[in-house]
């Protein structure tokens, strides 16, 4: 019978619950447990797909082709487990169904209410998750104790133990221990509101992580321990950490995963921890000697999480390379007058981002032309892939006013457009391409060597397509097509071999690295920013040195 971690926050927002539970996971994993993580938030969108990035941060995508929170991302980064569409659940999905089985009779006449008829839906996608394979759950609640939207949840979690029994069932709770200066002191007080808030909806938590910026003291955890009636071992330390990779092993090292074994029976003497893989990860982490700038040319620059998942990636394919990535934020809007070439030449590498819509598109364009022309290296992801097939086909293969029909619905020349068999939609809900599709690479290409594979999958998320129908005018401008799906219809990657690294993907390959398995394109724009950096001569991308 699987277990069950329910992860709630209190205080504030942004405390970093998401990387607590999968720190906690990470933890569990190295014990031998098995591992599965969901998320539980409270607003009203069905999913998060049609949320705004700039607001709400990266849509992360599963490899079934969920539209999830970007703690999803979090999760498998740490617990190195595929999610799918079910770890992640809204109210808007939950009263959906419930509204529908209503509908459809199922409720037979009742009333149907909160309590029992949401409640029951909710614990009703929690136990989905309990499957054979899985020794613990670990159930993340979005928002902070206290949110109007947050009480059925709250409800759901304090019946679970009943249901499926007292050892079965852990409430981790994360609060701020703020340090006020004038005092000179860490303070329990919203600590203790936020417990006792959280006891008045029925749950006595068995374990506070307290997210501080100094480390708690004993004194203190003795009285956060009195006053929250949990023992003194259960009062854990949440220092900021240099990076959020060195997270599990100061959650470790305060005992986390130990009182976390012990609340759930889980005998740890039977479970020994090995952590020295991510030890070595952390070590690495933690001795970086170069540094590499990367920009990247995007519209939500001032929401750095809508970037989450292809910041981690670099960041990752810089552990590997003993390089601390330096982001240099440029708003695509600014340009193209802006976006100035010396701007971009100072820097090493370039990564123009997927979006949608219009905004930013012709400063993205330009800053492509910039990094071909001064052989800075790009990667472009989506709809940077999109942006670099326009500008191949405006700038060198005399396909003047050439665009995505998104962006240009009339275009002479549709060199991203909607698939045939799309073209007539007027509803656009629905049609994206979601999830993981594989593709076949070009023998001895620049992707297929970085792979170090010919046949790939990678997850995706849009609705417009590279246009066969421009190939072999685009090809003829040195843009040559490395990869495409195993029917040969789509073209999946881009890339122009002459140049030090200029790749472009129609995937998100962002979605499948992982800190002790970065992603080989990250890794190649890695490569190719250091050797910039390194001022050698342009050919410097030796693949032998990314794999
Ligand atoms: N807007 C483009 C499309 O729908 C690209 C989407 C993306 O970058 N995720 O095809």
């Amino acid at each position: 019978m699987s277990k069950f971690i329910f992860v709630t926050g209190g205080v504030s927002s942004s405390l970093g619950k998401g990387l607590t539970a999968s720190s906690l996971g990470r933890l569990l994993k190295q014990r031998g447990l098995r591992i599965t993580m969901c998320k539980l938030d409270p607003y009203i969108n069905v999913d998060p797909g049609t949320m705004n990035p700039g607001e709400h941060g990266e849509v992360y995508v599963t490899d079934d082709g969920g539209e999830t929170d970007l703690d999803l991302g979090h999760y498998e980064r740490f617990i190195d487990e595929s999610l799918n569409r079910n770890s992640n659940t809204t109210t808007g999905s939950i009263y959906s169904s419930v509204i529908a089985k209503e509908r459809r009779g199922d409720y037979l006449g009742k009333t149907v209410q909160v309590i029992p008829h949401v409640t029951d839906e909710i614990k009703e996608r929690i136990k989905r998750l309990a499957r054979e394979d899985v020794d613990v759950v670990i159930v993340e609640i979005g928002g902070t104790v206290g949110d109007i939207e947050i009480v059925p949840f709250v409800e759901a979690i304090r019946q679970f133990r009943r249901d499926v029994g007292r050892d079965n069932v852990c409430y981790v709770h994360l609060t701020l221990v703020p340090y006020l200066a004038p005092s000179g002191e860490q303070k329990t007080k919203p600590t203790q509101h936020s417990v006792t808030e959280l006891r008045s909806r029925g749950i006595q938590p068995d374990v506070i992580v307290c997210r501080s910026d100094q480390p708690i003291s004993d004194a203190l955890k003795r009285k956060i321990s009195l006053l929250c009636d949990v023992p003194v071992q259960a009062v854990i330390s949440a220092v900021d950490a240099p990076s959020i990779y060195e997270i599990p092993l100061a959650m470790h090292d305060e005992g986390l995963d130990s009182i976390v074994c012990d609340i759930l029976k889980i005998d740890i003497n039977e479970r020994p921890i090995d952590l020295t893989s991510w030890e070595a990860l952390v070590y690495r982490v933690e001795h970086l000697e170069e540094t590499v700038q990367i920009g990247i040319v995007g519209k939500y620059v001032n929401m750095p999480d809508a970037y989450l998942s292809i910041v981690e990636s670099l960041r990752h394919a810089g552990f590997d390379h003993r390089a601390a990535v330096e982001f240099v934020w440029i708003d695509a809007e600014m340009v193209p007058s802006e976006i100035e070439s010396e701007h971009l030449e100072r820097l090493d590498g370039l990564i123009i981002p997927g979006g949608f819509g219009e905004r930013g598109i012709e400063g993205m364009i330009a800053a492509a032309k910039i990094a071909r022309e001064q052989e800075i290296p790009l990667l472009g992801i989506c709809l940077g892939m999109q942006v670099m097939v326009v500008e191949t086909a405006r700038d060198l293969a005399m396909m003047s006013g050439a665009n995505s029909t998104e962006f240009d619905r009339l275009t002479e020349y549709p060199v991203i457009d909607l698939m045939a068999d799309q073209a007539d939609i007027s509803d656009l809900g629905g049609t994206m391409r979601l999830g993981a599709y594989p593709a076949m690479l070009v023998p001895g290409s620049v992707v297929a060597t970085l792979y170090g594979a010919e046949v790939v999958s990678e997850r995706h998320r849009h609705r417009y397509e590279f246009n066969s129908r421009f190939k072999t005018r685009l090809e003829e401008a040195g843009l040559v097509c490395s990869g495409s799906s195993p029917d040969g219809r789509l073209v999946e990657f881009v890339e122009r071999p002459e140049h030090p690294f200029f790749v472009g993907t129609q995937a998100h390959p962002e979605f499948k690295s992982r800190p002790d398995r970065p992603h080989p394109l990250f890794q190649g724009l890695v490569v190719a920013s250091r050797g910039r950096r390194a001022g050698r001569e342009p050919r410097l991308l030796n693949l032998d040195t990314v794999r």
